[in-house]
């Protein structure tokens, strides 16, 4: 068996706010060029990019379609909308497959070939979609279960329920970047799902894409082993869920979305989800949504693999700099360095020896061990804003700093306590 670095779940230039590069030939060599070589097609549902897909991907046997360019296996996926407003990500063995969905979604959205219809919004619910889904042979679960905006985890209080009938059947929910395995193992239903940890990309670059992949242990690349991978837990066909540290995800903490004060779930109702400095709306956050679902244990099933928190190699060469641009060209140049004397950036993150690395660029080296030994703190994202990560240079600095960021905290907590008991 072989080991597949895998992103399952990014958009085409046919979903809102996709970068025009994100196109297979490109998408491609950014992959390799990260270290990913198993990815889903994304947006596999719309008429234009299915004709894209034809005209750049090979068709293999298996349900696998190879790049033109490289050795880069992809499988066709897609993300879509309930009438409920959950996002789920399904996967599909074939083009047979897909028009067969085609043929029967047609009837209940006008999006599917519509020049923004990558992430199609149906007017079904997420029961009625998967039967039809697991008609075609199909696979589906839930995407980024726990965001508040679109995860299913906002609006039901449990996924089997959310599936109705078909519940039974779903056997993955997707983290998303404001929850990591530790988190999610928090809820008592959730110790039975297979999770998966993906990049929800919207930009081919590797800072983005793979910022979050699985990986994945298949006997050969195809829709039957990805299958397996994905529902039958007892193989453990996942070795490793890969992705930012969940302080990063923009919604990790409950916060105001205007000005992201951060509140607690016991303020934020006090103040009938009102931000007492902007009056804006509070927006729950994950921790506080899956401290609700909890049964207050953390078990980790025996299937569960590791979860190995990572930042870019981009965003850690921006750290060492101190530039505020990720696009600038000393950056570039840095990154360029590393990943072609090493092969990929996954290698260089996880897998290069510290010394190696340091032949390159020991600064940067550095940062990576320090990663890597999780001296690493965070201001923590919320209410749509992205945490800060604070990459320490040792443990003596890491104690400092997380003191300082302490102190800081609780400044803030008292003087909002005091706001608080005057409203
Ligand atoms: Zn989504
Ligand atoms: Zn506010």
């Amino acid at each position: 068996m072989k080991e597949f670095d895998s992103d399952l779940h990014y958009h085409s230039p046919y979903s809102v706010g996709v970068s025009k590069n994100m196109l297979i030939p490109i998408i491609a060599e950014q992959a390799e060029l990260k270290g990913l070589n198993f990815l889903s097609s994304a947006d596999c549902l719309n008429r234009h990019w299915i004709s894209h897909l034809k005209e750049n991907l090979v068709e293999e046997e298996n349900g696998i379609f190879k790049a033109k360019n490289n050795e880069i296996s992809f499988v066709l996926g897609t993300e879509v909308q309930c009438k409920n407003k959950v996002h789920h990500i399904i996967f599909l063995p074939d083009f047979n497959a897909i028009e067969e969905i085609r043929k029967k979604f047609r009837n209940y959205t006008n999006e599917l070939d519509s020049i923004m219809g990558g992430r199609p919004r149906m007017k079904l619910n997420g029961e009625q979609i998967s039967e039809i889904v697991f008609d075609a042979g199909g696979m589906i679960g839930p995407a980024h279960a726990f965001t508040p905006y679109f995860g299913v985890y906002a609006f039901f209080d449990s996924i089997r329920k959310a599936y109705g009938e078909q519940g039974k059947k779903i056997s993955f929910l997707e983290l998303g970047l404001s929850a990591d395995s530790f988190l999610a193992d928090k809820i008592k239903e959730d110790r039975e799902f297979i999770f998966l940890s993906n990049s929800d990309s919207h930009s081919p670059w590797p800072f983005r894409l793979g910022r979050e992949f699985n990986r994945i242990k298949l006997k050969d690349p195809s829709f039957k082993e990805l299958q397996k991978a994905l529902s039958e837990k007892e193989e453990k066909r996942i070795v490793l869920n890969v992705g930012l540290n969940p302080k990063e995800g923009k919604y990790h903490r409950t916060a105001c979305q205007s000005c992201y004060t951060k509140y607690t779930l016991q303020e934020a109702e006090k103040l009938k989800w009102k931000c007492i400095e902007c009056k804006k709306e509070i927006k729950r956050g994950v921790v506080e949504r899956i401290e609700m679902l909890s049964d207050g244990k953390n078990e980790k099933p025996d299937f569960r693999p590791d979860y190995l928190h990572l930042l870019p190699l981009q965003e850690i060469i921006q750290s060492k700099l101190k530039i505020k641009l990720i696009t600038s060209q000393k950056i570039q140049f840095l990154w360029k360095n590393f990943v072609e004397k090493f092969g990929s950036e996954i290698n260089v993150l996880v897998d290069e020896p510290i010394e190696e690395l340091m032949k390159v660029d020991a600064g940067i080296a550095k940062k990576i061990d320090c990663f890597r030994k999780g001296l690493v703190l965070f201001e923590e994202g919320g209410g749509g804003q992205y945490g800060k990560p604070i990459i320490c240079e040792n443990k003596k600095d890491f104690e400092k700093k997380k003191f300082e960021l302490e102190q800081k905290e609780k400044k803030q907590f008292s003087a909002q306590q005091k706001k608080l008991f005057e409203f």
